[in-house]
């Protein structure tokens, strides 16, 4: 039964109360899982199976019984909410999509990203945040993030690119990978209905940016991809204030979408989960060529570009991955984009493997060097050595940070390190 939405607002699923109940227990499902004990395994998928499937084949009496109460409160939890997120998202945050192709049938074929979902009536995309509506393209995530905060530009992380400066940081729910281990994953495995969000169209974050001192306005934390008409909009507009824009993104993007993008870009931070197929596979369903020609797509538009490479224990953090990385980001980018190692914390799904350890970290910074890399760091490891900048001529510290904090910084703003003289490449005014 389709519910009639209030005045103002838009349903856009086929069945809202069933896709409701369904999110909202496999999300609280999720949440719970992570804080049960690992002997319990067989009991948890029993239960994620059971929350996988409708509400209408749920079998309680396959359950143990200690679970009963649980499931139950979580089911009337998600029912009472139900009514709720239909009025959570009004419909001037629903717009008309960019870059699709209506096809005959009456399904779209988005051409966002490299995922190019063929989306029939009622239905969304991978991303769950695109929809087809009478053979139109809606994104649901125009002017309504759900995240909104000022951070060190550093945080993002940008070492090269206006130390200490401000960036107002946005994002909306959703993500087109379904990264285990994404450390925002109450944000980007979910999608708008379920988020509390700001009302906070392009011409407001352009203001809040110049109202709050912020050079940068940063479109991160989960996949701007997805927010791809409100991130152009606002960093259109923000370019003409003289503001500048940079974007986060795990790099699943298609090449046209990227070159419009780049008009206003000033930079991007692209962040690697592996240097091969299979962890893209394991870990987000997604391919690394993509993700590289993201990169290249980057360097063509003369967008300042940064690296991030997640060492996962097991994963990502062999030495034949992380050379052959280095060797890329060398012959493709050049040997003075900067790469941030960023230390792994067992987040979300992916809790059965330990931190990495800083030998670890230390070892991939020498191997990127090795590779010809000129600026390397460790990432998420406050206080640790590789988290300044050093100067290739003199070997002395030019930019000093501790964790997202810039401490001390010797580099004019034309590049120049003020002791030796030395030009670093980046972006400094
Ligand atoms: S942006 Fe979303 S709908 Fe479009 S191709 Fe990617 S996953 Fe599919």
């Amino acid at each position: 039964m389709l519910l009639d939405p209030p005045e103002g607002h838009l349903s856009i699923s086929t069945n809202p109360i069933l896709e409701h109940i369904h999110r909202r227990l496999h999300f609280l499902a999720n949440s719970f899982f992570s804080l049960m004990d690992e002997e319990e395994d067989q009991t948890h998928s029993l239960i994620r199976n059971l929350v996988n499937s409708t509400s209408a084949r749920y079998n309680l009496h396959a359950m143990r019984t200690k679970y009963l109460g649980i499931i139950l409160i979580l089911s009337i939890f998600a029912v009472s909410s139900a009514a709720i997120a239909q009025t959570r998202l009004k419909k001037k945050w629903i717009r008309e999509a960019m870059f699709y192709k209506k096809l005959p049938d009456g399904s779209v074929r988005c051409e966002l990203c490299p995922r190019r979902c063929i989306i029939p009536e009622g239905e969304r995309g991978y991303c769950q945040v695109r929809f087809n509506k009478g053979g139109v393209l809606y994104t649901m995530t125009y002017g309504n993030p759900a995240a909104v905060h000022i951070d060190p530009i550093e945080k993002k992380p940008f070492f090269h690119f206006l130390p200490g400066s401000k960036a107002l940081s946005i994002a909306t729910a959703g993500c087109n990978l379904r990264c285990n281990f994404c450390q925002n994953w109450q944000l980007s495995q979910t999608t708008p209905e379920y988020t509390r969000n700001y009302d906070l169209p392009p011409d407001s974050v352009v203001a809040i940016a110049k109202r709050t001192g912020c050079q940068v306005i940063a479109y991160t934390y989960s996949e701007p991809t997805i927010f791809y008409e409100y991130m152009y909009e606002t960093a259109k507009l923000a370019h003409k204030a003289g503001i500048k824009n940079v974007m986060l993104t795990c790099g699943y993007i298609e090449p046209e979408p990227l070159r419009e993008l780049a008009k206003y870009l000033d930079a991007i931070d692209i962040d690697l989960k592996g240097f091969s197929d299979d962890v893209y596979r394991y870990i987000g369903k997604g391919r690394l060529k993509y993700v590289l020609r993201t990169a290249k797509v980057a360097k063509e538009a003369g967008l300042w570009i940064e690296i991030t490479y997640l060492v996962i224990p097991t994963l990502s953090d062999s030495e034949e991955q992380i050379r052959r990385m280095a060797r890329w980001v060398v012959e493709n980018l050049g040997d003075t984009v900067p790469v941030h190692f960023l230390r792994f914390y067992p987040h979300y799904k992916l809790t059965n493997l330990p931190p990495t350890p800083v030998s670890t970290l230390e070892r991939a910074i020498q191997i990127a060097k090795e590779e010809g890399l000129k600026f390397v760091y460790i990432g998420n490891v406050p206080g640790h050595p590789a988290e300044n900048t050093y100067c290739p001529r003199s070997g002395k510290v030019a930019i000093r940070r501790r964790g997202f904090f810039l401490i001390e910084n010797k580099v004019d703003k034309n590049g120049y390190v003020k002791e030796c003289g030395e030009r670093l490449p980046g972006v400094w005014k």
